[in-house]
């Protein structure tokens, strides 16, 4: 079922998704790292190929200076040389050359010749006497034992003019034509001008530049010489060696390097200053270097961050997105198991039904009605499993239902069953949204709800009580014709035994005694009584069984009549009668009506009250239902005590004897007996002494009429129902 697939898919996502959320994060973070690992690399190694570049290029510079100095010591050195004895004795001459071989060289502060014993013979400065001696200068005694005419750098602690700096010396060895050494002419070199030179190639912040000789001293530096790296014994061997440029990397020196000072990771790179022994160190701190590289990496990280915070809060969102799909699935499912079990355990059969008539669905109750499989009927249409003789109102009731003229039907029909039987139902048919449509809109075409209920059992009762019924109507006609005929039969008899009697009594009456006569009273008494009572037998039976079928009726016309027919009794008794100007129509057989409201009026004279002549009251109103008519006769009475209110319907049961009130008992049997024919009934309400009221309520003509159809109706409809009988 794909909606089961589709519910597993909800439930496993969640986690699914976070574990691919997790999975991407973690690329995304290793390739940022790799992509920054690498660059970084990249970086180091773009710093010191800078750093080669730049130790280079401070190397050139200064060699440029040095060689502009050395250009000028060389040259004094000839011009001393050569002319040695002359410029003993003229001084002043000796200073002028000075100044003028160093005018072109700013970065010697100082040019010196010294002689053989140490002691400064000539100095740019002045032409007086310098009292300084450089004997114990180890440059000065390096001259000395060598011939070489090789420049020399060094520095010369104990110098200026209160001996306490430390001055950069250049030195060439004065040698006379025969080569004896004649002393040194030295030049003190401005350490700020050269250092000046170094910081303008400084690139970094923190990048340290040095210039060392050849065994590793330093000598300019653009920082305490303690930070400076020391230099490696490569460049130092290159320098002592003849030739050779090109600059040479230090390498990485870690900051715990046992001759490193730094506290940070820093590295180096020097270069040989021309072809002189003395080489350009330069140092840069990682950090630095890295610097960029470590904001690049930095502002990058952020944008990681931010990413997967995005992509967390996405990842959260989402699950609590999907978690809800999933509850909501959840419930949908609990409906749905809701639904079935409703539907499968119902008492009664259930079938969802599309537009079509198609069944959707149809529960375990149906299917054991139609005593089949369910995916048996699925698919197929009720209307086939119907038996023809019912398909056509089936039909007609389903339309009406799914064109909404009726809101719903109930209805009775067959079903063919497997074994050629046919099983009894109600269905009821309601509308409901197409499900196979999925269209809610209320133009959706309309399935419908076909809920069907097993009545053969119903019918079978039915039947039985319908059957008892019939017996009964039977039996009752049968006893009201044997009434009629027993009375009808007697009162032939019963006229020879009375006209006998009074024959008796007319032609023999003197012939017999006084008793005799008297006894023959008593019989000929007794017949009139028992004609009576058979005449009023004979009257009962004919309520009904006799009556004209009912017709729409004035009751204002039928109680005139009763009154007339009483006319002599009302005269008699001198009787007041009340009655309304009109009174309804109704739906009756004029002559039991007339005979109903002669009774009651008759009893309300008959039943008067000794002290005080008749007052009779006809009264109409609706009853509480407003369906129904109730007419009350109301008189001033001997009343009736309200345990007889009953009896007094029955028929041969009176209150009286005789002597006291002539009747037979069967008077207000009669009139209970139309009124119920009439769809009414009667009761009455009395205050012995005081009066009673006599209360006949009628359906109104309208409610009697449309009974009446219906009635009709379901006349026809019950031949019809007998017609679709199974055979
Ligand atoms: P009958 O009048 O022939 O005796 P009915 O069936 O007419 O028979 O009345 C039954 C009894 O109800 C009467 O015997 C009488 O006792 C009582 N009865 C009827 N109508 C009245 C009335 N209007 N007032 C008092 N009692 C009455």
């Amino acid at each position: 079922m794909p909606h089961r697939r589709l519910a597993r898919v909800m439930h496993s996502t969640p986690a699914a998704f976070l574990a691919g959320g997790l999975a991407l994060t973690l690329l995304i973070w290793v390739i940022g790292g790799a992509f920054a690992w690498h660059s970084r690399t990249t970086e180091v190694e773009r710093a010191r190929a800078m750093s080669r570049a730049v130790s280079e290029t401070l190397a050139f510079n200064a060699a440029a200076t040095l060689q502009n100095m050395d250009g000028a010591l060389t040259s004094l050195t000839a011009e001393f040389g050569a002319n040695w004895a002359r410029y003993e004795f003229e001084r002043f001459r000796a200073t002028g050359i000075l100044r003028a071989g160093i005018a072109g060289a700013p970065a010697v502060r100082e040019a010196l010749v010294i002689d053989a014993m140490g002691r400064v013979l000539h100095r740019n400065s002045s032409p007086e006497p310098d009292l300084r001696t450089f004997a114990d200068w180890p440059a000065f005694q390096w001259h000395r034992s060598h011939r070489a005419p090789a420049l020399r750098l060094s520095l010369r602690e104990g110098g200026g003019f209160d001996g306490r700096t430390t001055d950069l010396m250049a030195s060439r060895r004065l040698s006379a034509p025969d080569g004896r050494f004649l002393g040194v002419v030295a030049m003190s070199l401005d350490r700020g001008y050269l250092e000046t030179e170094l910081h303008a190639g400084r690139l970094w912040t923190g990048g340290l530049v040095g210039l060392y000789d050849e065994v590793g001293r330093v000598l300019v530096a653009t920082a305490p010489v303690q930070r400076l790296p020391a230099l490696p014994d490569v460049m130092s061997a290159r320098l002592l060696a003849a030739g050779g440029g090109g600059a040479i990397e230090g390498g990485v020196i870690p900051r715990h390097a046992a001759d490193h000072a730094e506290d940070e990771d820093r590295f180096a790179a020097f270069a040989r200053v021309g072809d002189m022994p003395l080489a350009i160190g330069l140092s840069v701190p990682l950090e630095e270097a890295l610097a960029r590289w470590r904001d690049d990496t930095l502002r990058f990280a952020g944008l990681l961050v931010v990413l997967t915070l995005v992509l967390a809060l996405t990842a959260l969102a989402l699950r609590g997105a999907l978690r809800e799909i999933a509850t909501n699935q959840r419930k949908v499912e609990e409906n749905e198991r809701r639904f079935r079990s409703i539907f499968n355990n119902a008492g009664a059969g259930i079938a969802l039904v599309d537009a079509n008539g198609v069944v959707a669905e149809i529960n375990e109750q149906f299917a054991r009605i139609l005593q089949r499989e369910r995916r048996e009927v699925v698919g197929r249409t009720l209307l086939d499993l119907t038996v023809p003789e019912d398909r056509h109102f089936s039909r007609e009731a389903a339309e009406k239902v799914r064109t909404g003229e009726t809101p719903a039907a109930q209805y009775e029909k067959r079903y063919a069953l497997p074994d050629g039987s046919t099983v009894w139902v109600e269905v009821t048919l309601s509308p409901q949204i197409d499900v196979a449509s999925r269209d809610l809109s209320p133009q959706a075409p309309r399935g419908s709800v076909v809920v069907a209920r097993d009545i053969t059992q119903r019918r079978a009762a039915r039947e039985v009580i319908q059957d008892k019924t019939r017996a009964l109507e039977r039996s009752n006609v049968e006893l009201e014709e044997f009434a009629y005929v027993a009375s009808h039969d007697l009162q032939e008899p019963l006229r020879t035994v009375a006209s006998y009697l009074q024959l008796l009594q007319r032609r023999h009456a003197a012939k017999l005694d006084d008793d005799a006569r008297d006894y023959i009273g008593f019989a000929v008494a007794g017949a009139h009584r028992m004609s009576l009572l058979i005449q009023d037998l004979l009257q009962y039976s004919r309520v009904g069984r006799m009556g004209k079928p009912l017709k729409p009726l004035d009751l204002t016309a039928a109680v005139r009549q009763a009154c007339d027919a009483l006319s002599t009794a009302i005269k008699e008794s001198r009787a007041s009668l009340e009655l309304p100007d009109r009174l309804p129509m109704v739906l009756g057989d004029e002559a039991e009506i007339t005979r109903l409201f002669q009774n009651l009026l008759g009893n309300a004279i008959k039943y008067r009250h000794p002290d005080r002549p008749p007052v009779v009251r006809v009264t109409v109103e609706e009853d509480a239902g407003g369906e129904a008519w109730v007419i009350s006769v109301h008189d001033n009475g001997i009343g009736i005590a309200p345990q007889y209110f009953e009896k007094v319907f029955k028929i041969f049961q009176r209150l009286h004897g005789r002597d006291a009130y002539e009747g037979t008992g069967v008077g207000l049997s009669i009139c209970k007996k139309i009124a119920e024919r009439h769809g009414g009934r009667i009761w009455v309400e009395s205050e012995p002494d005081h009066g009673s009221v006599f209360r006949v309520a009628l359906p109104k003509l309208e409610v009697a009429l449309a009974a009446a159809a219906q009635a009709a109706e379901a006349d026809d409809g019950g031949s019809r129902a007998s017609e679709r009988e199974p055979a």
